[in-house]
């Protein structure tokens, strides 16, 4: 029990585990992206400005010359030796005079490099592909880049004329991915750390809810296990009596015929109980299966009142108890399987009589509550005591063992009763008190059809 215990707390643990592993990267995940378009739209925000800073200032031809050394200081051109920035920036370079975390670089139409940043990453004549990069710098620093073209505005000649906007060349804005790629190890680590610890409490949790799942299949293993231990203990009883008497036949036969007919009469007592045995324990198996079974339909209570009464009358008189029934007039129509319903009510009548003493009294009674209809079956017996209450629904359940077998009672017509009662999603309660008698209530939904007519006898009230 405590390695399926194990397997299920392991289980557990694998679903939680991986439910928050994704989680953890998922918001890790949506976290640098969030990073990552804050850091597109502030590169975008920036080659705009600057784009159209540089527009009017540009020289006619995309080269390095003075003129744009004039019109980018701090940037190196191709060719040249790389001056100091100069300390007065003018203002259209002033946002990315940050050298650590940005680059710029002018390449011409056809993509070759005209100028750049001091410490930008070095790269190959090329024309400029897909808006957005990821560049490896100096030292494997990554950089976002972003190409854009660049534009040159031309005031023709002509005073009315319009300005217009010639193709230059392209400006690339590289910014340092070493602040994002700081922040998602550092996050990586978080949810690392995080999720293990998690773990580890999830795997206290996990330990303990598998307890809590098992308990209830515990008891049930139990239960079970006594069930066969007593199933197979009522079985081996009449069992072994049945072979004795052969056994005793065959080594010595019987001398006459009366001998031969008591013989015969105790093989076939035991054979009886067997049988008793063996279909109580067939029945209460397919009561306890899967709904499968009749279907519900409308049942005259009244009616198996009626007729089980004039069953059991026999057994009364034996027992010298005095049958009562006690109904209305209208039939009380429940909801059922009607072969059930009439094993619910032998049981408890039959009980009632078997423990009655010569001289008591027997009612079975019917009546109507709200929508539920109500059979009683009370005695004048001996009564059961609160202990005993609790369990005599137990499979197998005797208060006087004997006296049970000796009547022919096999423990488990209570059993029988419940399940039943649980079928019809009833109600069973029980009053007694030890020399007083007791009192079996049955609750069961009502029908709403009325139940189809029957070929049995009228009822006498
Ligand atoms: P069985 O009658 O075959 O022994 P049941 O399951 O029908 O088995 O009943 C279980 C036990 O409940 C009985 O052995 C008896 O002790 C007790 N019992 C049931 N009905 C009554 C009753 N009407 N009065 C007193 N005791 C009862």
């Amino acid at each position: 029990m405590s390695r399926s215990r194990m397997r299920l707390a392991a289980v557990y643990l694998l679903v939680i585990g991986v439910i928050l592993y994704g989680a953890g990267l998922g918001m890790l995940g949506l976290l640098m992206r969030s990073n990552w378009s804050a850091l597109e739209r502030e590169v975008e925000t920036l080659a705009g400005t600057l784009h159209d800073s540089l527009k009017p200032l540009l020289p006619a031809e995309a080269k390095p010359s003075p003129q744009l050394a004039a019109v980018l200081p701090g940037l190196c051109l191709v060719g040249s030796p790389c001056q100091p920035a100069p300390s007065l920036i003018p203002r259209h370079a002033v946002s990315i005079t940050d050298p650590e975390r940005f680059y710029l670089r002018l390449l011409d139409p056809s993509g070759g490099l005209i100028a750049h940043s001091p410490g930008s990453p070095r790269a190959k004549a090329e024309r400029p592909g897909p808006a957005w990069t990821v560049v490896a710098g100096p030292g494997g620093e990554r950089f976002l880049q972003y190409s854009i073209h660049l534009h040159r505005s031309h005031t023709p000649a002509d005073p009315g004329a319009n300005a217009l906007e010639m193709d230059w060349g392209y400006l690339q804005i590289g910014r340092s991915l070493s602040g994002l790629d700081a922040e998602r190890q550092r996050l990586w680590w978080a949810t690392q750390t995080i999720v293990v610890l998690a773990l580890v409490v999830a795997g206290l949790a996990s330990w303990w809810l598998s307890g809590l799942a098992m308990r209830p299949l515990l008891a049930a293993y139990r239960q079970q296990e006594q069930f066969t231990g007593d199933a197979a203990h009522e079985l081996r009883a009449p069992l072994a009596n049945l072979l004795a008497v052969v056994e005793a036949h065959r080594t010595k036969p019987p001398a006459d015929a009366v001998a031969r007919d008591q013989m015969l009469a105790a093989v076939q007592g035991q054979g009886q109980r067997l049988s008793r045995l063996i279909s109580d324990l067939l029945l209460l198996a397919r009561l306890d299966g899967p709904e499968a079974g009749a279907a519900m339909q409308s049942c005259s209570l009244t009616q198996i009142a009626c007729d089980l009464l004039e069953e059991t009358s026999e057994a009364a008189s034996i027992a010298e108890v005095q049958l009562r029934l006690q109904s209305g007039d209208d039939d009380l129509n429940v909801l059922g399987v009607e072969s059930e319903l009439y094993r619910l009510v032998s049981n408890l009548l039959l009980n009632a009589i078997q423990y009655t003493p010569s001289g008591g009294e027997v009612l079975l009674s019917l009546r109507r509550e709200g929508n539920l209809g109500l059979l009683q079956v009370q005695d004048s017996g001996m009564g059961i005591t609160p202990a005993d209450q609790q369990r005599i629904f137990d499979r197998f359940f005797r208060s006087d063992p004997g006296r049970s077998r000796r009547q022919g009672g096999t423990g488990l017509g209570l059993s029988i009763v419940a399940a039943i009662i649980r079928r019809h999603r009833g109600e069973i309660i029980v009053a007694s008190k030890p020399g007083s008698g007791s009192v079996f209530t049955v609750k069961l939904p009502m029908a709403t059809t009325p139940a189809p007519p029957s070929g049995s006898t009228a009822c006498p009230h």
